[in-house]
């Protein structure tokens, strides 16, 4: 198989940026590089609460991870084909990102590493992809063997299907829940929305001292005008300057504390 290095640009990833705000998400917000694109890389699939529960399939393709989001996540059982759609890919540092997307952002909720590891190209990745036909061998905790994604009608409609091979389980065959990185599962995390009324709750507990805000208005001094600027210092050592038209501001500084 022809091996060609090509730059895989950032625009790539442009869209997945887009979608994110870097100051309110702990998401990464990597760079494409230039890889071999046709060496197959590294492959994960995170599950993620979102909205909805789904699995996010990723692959490694020229510098970048290609994903899926897969609702009802991979199956075993090859009579089992499962809807797939074609989502923006992803930076490669996604592919350790697990824990929580702070509420109000993109895709809020919590992300594990359901699985990860390494997949082999079977067909020519950039010929499979124009064909809507990619067969691959997926090598890792959970998912094993000979795998396929095949593209249907619009472009960002596929099926994720397991190839009959020793590796393919019966229908009634569940993968373990747990995440590979950490040992937790979804249900392990708590709702981030209950989760930080819980938080705001037990700090109340502790009664913090109320922050108190100047409301009233404080009157400004006035400067005021003497035919003998002399005559306006009641007390040796004072100085004076010169009255500038313009506008009087106030500011007033404390701590504030923010719970989201
Ligand atoms: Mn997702």
């Amino acid at each position: 198989m022809p091996s060609r290095k090509r730059p895989a640009s950032s625009a790539r990833l442009d869209r997945y940026r887009d979608k994110r705000r870097a100051s309110s998400t702990a998401e990464p917000f990597g760079s494409a590089t230039s890889i071999e694109s046709n060496a197959g890389g590294l492959f994960v699939v995170q599950q993620h609460r979102a909205r909805h529960l789904h699995f996010d399939f990723r692959l490694e393709m020229d510098g970048a991870l290609r994903s899926w989001a897969v609702p009802k996540g991979p199956s075993a059982d090859p009579a089992d084909k499962r809807f797939a759609a074609l989502v923006e890919d992803h930076p490669m540092e996604y592919a350790d990102f697990e824990g929580a997307i702070a509420p109000g952002n993109y895709g809020a909720g919590y992300v594990i590493v359901w699985d990860r590891g390494t997949w082999t190209p079977l067909n020519d990745i950039a010929e499979g992809w124009r064909k809507g036909k990619l067969l691959f061998d997926l090598h890792g905790h959970k998912l094993h063997g000979r795998w396929t994604l095949i593209r249907m009608k619009k472009d960002t409609e596929w099926l994720l299907i397991k190839e009959r091979d020793d590796l393919a389980r019966g229908a009634d065959y569940r993968f373990p829940e747990d995440s590979v990185l950490s040992g937790l599962s979804l249900a392990d995390m708590p709702d981030p929305a209950s989760a930080a009324k819980q938080l705001a709750k037990s700090i109340k507990r502790y009664a913090p001292p109320k922050l108190k805000e100047n409301r009233e208005t404080p009157t400004p001094m006035l400067a005021s005008s003497s035919a003998n600027p002399g005559e306006a210092f009641d007390r040796k050592g004072w100085i004076f300057e010169f009255k500038y038209d313009g506008y009087r501001l106030f500011a007033e500084k404390s701590a504030v504390f923010t719970l989201f």
